[in-house]
């Protein structure tokens, strides 16, 4: 998607802080971070939200790559949080599919 900034950020077009690449997937740190540790890990290609996948290999890759940059930043012992916000009342803000990777602090529950 040619006006799609997660897109931007995937192909290089849009620098971005990267932590982990690979064919089908990109991680980059968010802007905005909500914990000192926030990454998004994203499908290089372009998923509205979650509600739009239609290949099933796309939530292996996606999971599978949260959870090896976890082990790769230590993150198990003091454990982490991934979320994947969906449309407006689930508070989703950038219509390409992305999931949060938090960690670093005591996250609250039940969210905001
Ligand atoms: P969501 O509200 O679930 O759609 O999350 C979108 C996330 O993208 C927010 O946490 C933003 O801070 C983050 N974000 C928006 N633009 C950028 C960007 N250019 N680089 C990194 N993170 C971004």
């Amino acid at each position: 998607m040619s006006d799609c900034i997660f897109c931007k950020i995937a192909s290089g077009e849009i620098p971005s802080d990267f932590v982990y690449e690979d064919e089908n997937v990109a991680a980059f740190r968010d802007l905005n971070p909500q914990a000192p540790v926030h990454i998004l890990v994203i499908p290089k290609k372009h998923y509205a939200s979650s509600a739009a996948v239609d290949d099933s290999s796309v939530w292996s890759s996606l999971m599978n790559s949260a959870v090896k940059i976890a082990r790769d930043f230590g993150l198990e012992k003091n454990g982490y949080r991934m979320v994947i916000n969906t449309g407006e009342q689930g508070g989703q803000s950038v219509p390409h599919l992305h999931l949060h990777l938090l960690a670093g602090r005591n996250l609250g529950w039940p969210p905001g």
